[in-house]
């Protein structure tokens, strides 16, 4: 089966300052570099790097050297539409102690075209799976879309929008949640009770809650699965959650059972917060295996 995740791609500017740059300051940086990002492109390479068959929707400007890159990572790009339109950009001020703060500019990813969309679905079989986050315009037409191929519909909902959320629950298959987004969805922090609420509004749905370094905890209507995660010594947890979340979509398209895309999905994230990086710290199929034996 295949993947197709419709999802946000972004260049990430990332300043080591020494403070948040003030009002009117004008501040040197200690460091700068540049990373390929972006929620989507992130769980992109996560299930490329888990062994799936992933095909990225979305959209950049015309030969960003971006697409080269998501190519040699294993991810189909025949989806991604060049546009005139500059590819999103994230300027990432972080400090020594790894506070941060972010200004997006989302560029192409709000510009996505319908017709494309449906284009690069028309192909997609039924049990295929269809990975949306919120950092794309289209989300519900593409969520509608799945549903209408019969395509496992799944999100992310980062950055949490509640409305948005509400108005797709009965498209999903799966949500994927961690829990200030869970918190700030339910108005709750107690997690059974945040289950409950969401069961309410929406019976078929699966939920899969991350906790951090405490694991994750999945629940369909058939079952309750979790994961204590694993001990690690974590420098950088940038991009954990797109790890998991495309470890753990690629373990089930390959037919395992929820508790082992659990597993799979959290020594993959634990290895991935060893490292500084998002996309880089991503481990591949083998690592992941290597870690678990
Ligand atoms: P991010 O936004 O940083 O990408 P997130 O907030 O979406 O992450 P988290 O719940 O923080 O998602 O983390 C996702 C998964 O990564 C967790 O369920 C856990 O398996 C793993 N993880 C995160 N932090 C740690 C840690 N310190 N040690 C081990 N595993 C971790």
């Amino acid at each position: 089966m295949a993947v197709y995740n419709f999802g946000s791609i972004n260049w990430d500017h990332v300043f080591t300052v020494p403070h948040l740059v003030r009002t009117g300051e004008t501040l040197s940086s200690l460091g700068y570099q540049v990373f390929l990002g972006g929620k989507g492109a992130n769980q992109s390479v996560a299930l490329a790097k888990a062994g799936a068959d992933v095909h990225h929707i979305g959209a950049l400007k015309q030969s960003d050297p971006a697409l080269e890159h998501l190519t040699s990572l294993g991810v189909c790009t025949s989806g991604i539409e060049q546009l005139d339109i500059a590819t999103g950009q994230a300027m990432i001020q972080v400090m020594p102690d790894g506070d941060n703060a972010i200004v997006l500019s989302p560029g192409a990813n709000h510009r996505n075209h319908l017709s494309w969309l449906e284009r690069q679905l028309a192909n997609a079989e039924s049990d295929d799976w269809l990975l949306l986050q919120n950092e794309t315009n289209l989300i519900e037409a593409a969520a509608n879309k799945g549903q209408q191929h019969s395509m496992k519909v799944a999100f992310n909902p980062a950055p949490m929008d509640k409305d948005k959320v509400h108005r797709l629950l009965s498209l999903l298959d799966l949500l994927i949640i961690n829990q200030i987004e869970l918190t700030d969805l339910t108005g709750t922090e107690d997690l059974e009770n945040a289950l409950q609420q969401l069961h309410h509004q929406a019976p078929s749905l699966a939920i899969l809650v991350t906790l951090g370094s405490r694991g994750a905890l999945y629940q369909s209507t058939t079952e309750r699965v979790s994961t204590q995660g694993f001990r690690v010594q974590a420098v950088d947890t940038t991009g954990a959650g797109d790890t998991f979340i495309g470890y753990f979509i690629a373990a089930l398209d390959n037919g395992l059972t929820p508790s082992t895309a659990l597993s799979q999905a959290s020594a993959a994230a634990a290895i991935s917060v060893t490292q500084h990086g998002a996309m880089d710290a991503i481990p591949n199929a083998d690592e992941v295996h290597y870690f678990m034996d």
